[in-house]
């Protein structure tokens, strides 16, 4: 089995040196920028640890039992610790405690098929406290063959108590050569790859979604709409209603984008003075805001005519190119 991405295919071999150099840890921290493959670097190693015929830096053989059961989903010594639904069927936002005790006792027991036991936790930064005070008494009781791996993009959110018990296997964002052969392999050549980078600013995960889900028209429609609106050749509601009849979400991030996009060029040219550059990444800052209290129950119209409204006054002189 190899990874699809070139860099994830490197991560994963680094970690199959480290393992049969005998210096893989029992606690392991995936991370790195969410959509580079983390899960499916997880997903390969945790195969590899469970694997009875693996050779030396060789991938899971994906023929054993213990490969058989894995791919079935029914491997006796492997346990996914995730988000799970509520009452309601909507996934909690925590891991809890009971989840990782229960992992902690399985960790104990002898292996059904012998081998390796491995439990993985996904993503960790969702662990709540009470859950990573119990891991710690596991990643504190390492044990031969028992190997407990957390996923996550956002390692911060940790405690370091639990980050300092793991050893890192640590995905970095590719150069620029790469991830644009790599799209390109994914897209084909009639593609604007090259803008979908930029847009992305750099990571490839990012850029594959934009050309996957329509994000470069998004951002010439985000785009036309601000400097519109900077313009007056747009009005305020015209803007409000076009962003909350479709994609209100998508837009905010896309608008985040734009507008620091557009401060670099600006600077880069010598356009902007330091006031508006701090007025324009303030305006970036708050359309994250506006962004991530979408779920609460303040009204999403309010606050977005505000920010909109604000837009027009900081738009209205700073030179934008569109
Ligand atoms: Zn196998």
């Amino acid at each position: 089995m190899s990874l699809s991405a070139p860099w994830a295919q490197r991560s994963f071999e680094r970690v199959l040196r480290v393992l049969d150099g005998g210096r893989l840890g029992h606690g392991l921290l995936i991370c790195g920028p969410e959509k580079l493959g983390k899960r499916q670097l997880m997903h390969a190693l945790v195969a590899r640890l469970l694997c009875s015929e693996a050779g030396v830096t060789q991938a899971a053989c994906g023929v054993c039992r213990s490969c058989r059961l894995l791919a079935a989903g029914t491997h006796p010594d492997y346990h996914d610790v995730t988000l799970l639904p509520n009452d309601k069927g909507v996934l909690k936002k925590e891991i809890g405690v009971d989840q990782i005790r229960g992992i902690s006792q399985i960790l104990g027991l002898t292996a059904q098929l012998g081998g390796a036991i491995v439990a993985a936790v996904h993503p960790a930064d969702a662990l709540n406290r009470a859950a990573a005070n119990a891991l710690l008494k596991t990643l504190e009781e390492p044990q031969d063959g028992r190997y407990l791996l957390l996923l996550t993009s956002k390692p911060h959110r940790l405690p370091a108590t639990v980050r300092s018990r793991c050893q890192r296997i640590e995905m970095c964002l590719p150069d620029r050569d790469e991830a644009r052969q790599w799209l390109q392999q994914q897209h084909g050549s009639g593609v604007d790859v090259q803008r979908a980078l930029a847009l992305a600013e750099g990571h490839p995960g990012r850029a594959d979604d934009f050309l996957r889900h329509g994000g470069l028209a998004l951002f010439d429609s985000v785009s036309r709409d601000l400097l519109g609106l900077a313009r007056s050749q747009l009005t305020l509601s015209e803007v409000c209603k076009h962003w909350m009849d479709e994609q209100l979400a998508e837009r905010l991030a896309v608008a985040v984008i734009w507008i620091r996009q557009q401060t670099v060029d600006q600077v880069r040219a010598g356009k902007l003075q330091s006031a508006r550059v701090a007025a324009q990444y303030r305006w970036a800052q708050e359309a994250n805001q506006v962004r991530q209290q979408l779920d609460t129950p303040l009204r999403s119209d309010l606050l977005l005519a505000d920010l909109l409204d604000q837009w027009s006054k900081i738009g209205e002189h700073a030179g934008l190119r569109g």
